[in-house]
């Protein structure tokens, strides 16, 4: 048996001589998801060992990291707004980024209690549920069309309590009346599909690809839509960085008024935000 800080140390040069972006963190999400040793625990207890078959886990999993099989596939969640969403082959990864479009309607609704908030394009459920869980008496439903990533949509639904309603269908087929629409679609444009990371093209292309320019979902949606946000309602998407500015003109020859730009943590444009009278 090997010390769970040899391996931690293996594992690290394995995904390091993969040209992994960040091998010591991602050392340490293998060591403790798979390993059930965190690199902390390790630094308390240098000599501990680790069983056989866990060490042969971990080293099957560096190895299939090192292909470029994304990390959290291989781990089978991710972490979203201090919440961990099951993910996996078929599901779009839940992202930073989309934290902060998350952010955004939390903020408009911080005086609005009780919303009737439509998540499109939801995959995961990461923005629905964690919008359910933290907007006061919010009451959300999410829209998802592909059954695999349906799947991960009711399993995160049933982790959380059953905060949202989710619902099987086509994200531009509107219905009912809500205070707010929000979506992060699928909006890579048909060119840029070929130069996406190698872990990005092993998400559904369904949940990457908005079409010839990548704002097919966008027009839609605003289009669609607009007739079933109440009055005084919110929109908010996230978008591409190059999109700002489109996304601005979509809005606004729909209707919508109060559109705004934010840039995320990295100061590219990423969500849009308009109101509707
Ligand atoms: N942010 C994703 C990317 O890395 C795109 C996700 C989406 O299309 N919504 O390309």
């Amino acid at each position: 048996m090997s010390t769970a800080k040899e391996i931690l140390k293996k594992t690290e040069q394995t995904l390091a001589a993969a040209g992994i972006e960040d091998p010591e963190f991602e050392a340490g999400v293998l060591l403790e998801d798979i390993g059930g040793q965190s690199p902390a625990a390790i630094q308390l207890a240098p000599e501990a060992e680790m069983p056989t078959e866990k060490a042969a886990a971990v080293e099957a999993a560096a190895k299939r990291r090192s292909e470029g099989y994304p990390l959290q596939y291989i781990i089978g969640s991710w972490d979203f707004y201090g919440r961990r969403f099951a993910c996996g082959e078929g599901v779009l990864i839940p992202r930073a980024e989309t934290e902060l479009l998350c952010e955004c309607v939390i903020k408009y609704f911080a005086k609005r209690p009780a919303p009737r908030i439509v998540d499109l394009c939801s995959g995961t459920g990461c923005i629905a549920i964690t919008l359910a869980k933290e907007i006061p008496r919010a009451k959300v439903t999410a829209v998802e069309l592909y059954d695999g990533a349906c799947e991960y949509l009711q399993r995160n639904n049933a982790a959380f309590g059953g905060c949202i309603s989710a619902v099987q269908g086509d994200a531009l087929v509107p219905f009912g009346e809500f205070d707010c629409v929000v979506s992060n679609p699928p909006y890579v444009a048909a060119a840029e599909m070929p130069t996406l990371q190698r872990e990005v093209l092993a998400e559904p292309e369904t949940s990457l690809l908005g079409g010839e320019d990548g704002l097919d979902f966008y027009r839609a949606i605003a289009k669609n839509w607009y007739d079933h946000i109440a009055s005084g309602g919110f929109i908010a998407f996230e978008i591409g960085e190059t999109q700002g500015r489109a996304v601005e003109a979509i809005l606004k020859e729909n209707g919508y008024y109060g559109i705004s730009v934010w840039e995320d943590y990295s100061g590219l444009d990423r969500i849009v935000t308009a109101m509707k009278h």
